[in-house]
């Protein structure tokens, strides 16, 4: 199986967030978080979020 991208700023609250925000990889390999609530690519790493939604598979 081939590794997904490096998830970026691990500490970020996205990759607990049930949005789900989605791992975009850039031209030039670089890996950005899209959020699609906010439809935008927010400010990393995200620490307090108003529309943060728990993963199902953390809670
Ligand atoms: S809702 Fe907030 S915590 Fe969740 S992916 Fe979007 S920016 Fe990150």
């Amino acid at each position: 199986m081939t590794p997904g991208p490096i998830p970026p700023f691990p500490e970020s609250l996205c990759h607990r967030c049930g949005a789900p925000p989605r791992l975009v990889t850039s031209d030039r390999g670089s890996v950005f978080i899209y959020c699609p609530l906010l439809q935008r690519y927010p400010a990393q790493p995200v620490v307090a979020c108003d529309v943060f939604v728990p993963r199902a598979d953390t809670c």
